[in-house]
């Protein structure tokens, strides 16, 4: 399949490439488009079969829901049978934003959309470019990341590019992301906001808007199966092995390059992903081209807009093992250390 790039400079003036992207949606083809989490690869979220075309281009485990994007409040009614009073409050606090709810589907949802649950993942992003295709489609629009199942969610147009050339039928290159990390997902059929997976709406902020809040036991360390099936998952995995590092700022250039001596003394290429920091301290060790700067430390925004492209800037680099400097886990930290956890599969050091 050829698949057609679309640069976007002016939504207002490129009502041509909307119409058209949209009605490859409406027929249940496949586009990419930016939103302000990560880049999404959407079709025609009530047509079963077109939703069966996003598990297949993804490779994704079809017992993985896809979440419904909609452009305004209205067709949030299009997918749910009830908005509960928590999930208005979250609707007039927060969206469009990066934030997903779920509630209860309506039965013009089809099960491959929801992995045969009753409930429907809703999404109202807060980027001009996919408000406009999704108006356009006329349709809510399922899209999950649009990576290779497994693989860093991609935040730029030549990320989609590099896992889904050849596989889609459209591509809208809208620059990288705001946020870089996908949303948070939210249980909003009860009266208390259940967190199953956090992002830039952090639980902080929740508080502010909704008397109870509570963390997804599986997200706290219980030893229980996640309630958001995704997170079950092997997920943002970059292609060499990646471990962490986790330990108060002034111990971590001794740690690093501990670690790294080791690892060369047994033949290993390493490469690490890192603040700018940590970054000027490991030139001593390391040539430039293996070292990845994520952002500046404990500026949690630039990290999580940066960690996906930094993760995969290895991809075509002849390296044996990562490392990775952790940082704290308070507001935006949480979403981002969730996704560096899973990345490594795991693998922490404490310093
Ligand atoms: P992605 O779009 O790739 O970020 O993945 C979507 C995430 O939303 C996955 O982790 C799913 O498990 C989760 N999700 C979507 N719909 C539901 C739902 N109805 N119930 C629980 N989790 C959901
Ligand atoms: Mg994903």
């Amino acid at each position: 399949m050829q698949t057609k790039i679309v640069k976007i400079n002016d939504v207002r003036e490129q009502e041509k490439d909307f119409e058209e992207a949209g009605a490859v949606i409406r027929n249940g083809g496949l586009v990419a488009f930016p939103t302000e989490t990560v880049y999404g690869l959407g079709t025609n979220g009530l047509n079963a079969e077109a939703c069966a075309g996003i598990y297949r281009a993804k490779g994704r485990p079809s017992d993985n829901p896809l979440i419904l994007h909609v452009c305004d409040r209205a067709m949030v009614d299009v997918v749910a049978a009830e908005v509960t009073p928590l999930a208005e409050k979250i609707l007039a606090a927060f969206c469009p934003g990066p934030i997903t709810m779920l509630l209860p589907k309506r039965s013009a949802v089809p099960d491959s959309v929801t992995g045969g649950l009753g409930t429907v993942g809703v999404r109202m992003p807060d980027n001009d470019t996919a408000r406009a295709l999704i108006r356009a489609a006329g349709v809510p629009v399922a899209a999950p990341s649009a990576n290779i199942s497994g693989r860093p969610s991609p935040t730029t147009a030549e990320a989609v590019v590099a896992d889904m050339e050849g596989r889609i039928s459209v591509i809208l290159d809208g620059g990288p992301c705001r946020f870089g990390v996908e949303s948070t997902i939210v249980d909003c059929t009860g009266d208390t906001a259940v967190i199953l997976r956090p992002g830039a709406v952090t639980r902080e902020m929740l508080e502010e808007v909704c008397s109870r809040v509570e963390m997804d036991p599986a997200l706290v360390g219980a030893d229980t199966v996640p309630r958001a099936p995704g997170m079950k998952y092997t997920h943002y995995a970059p292609k060499a092995p990646l471990t962490l590092i986790h330990g108060k700022p002034e111990m971590l250039a001794e740690a690093f390059t501990k670690k790294i001596r080791e690892e060369k003394s047994t033949g290993k290429k390493v490469g690490v992903i890192v603040s700018r920091g940590l970054a000027e301290k490991l030139k001593e060790v390391l040539p430039a081209e293996v070292i990845a700067v994520y952002g500046t430390q404990g500026n949690y925004q630039e990290i999580a807009a940066h960690l996906y492209e930094a993760l995969r800037s290895f991809d075509h680099k002849d390296v044996d093992i990562l490392l990775g400097e952790a940082t704290e886990e308070d507001g935006l930290g949480l979403a981002i250390m969730n996704r560096f956890r899973k990345s490594a599969g795991g693998r922490i050091i404490e310093v």
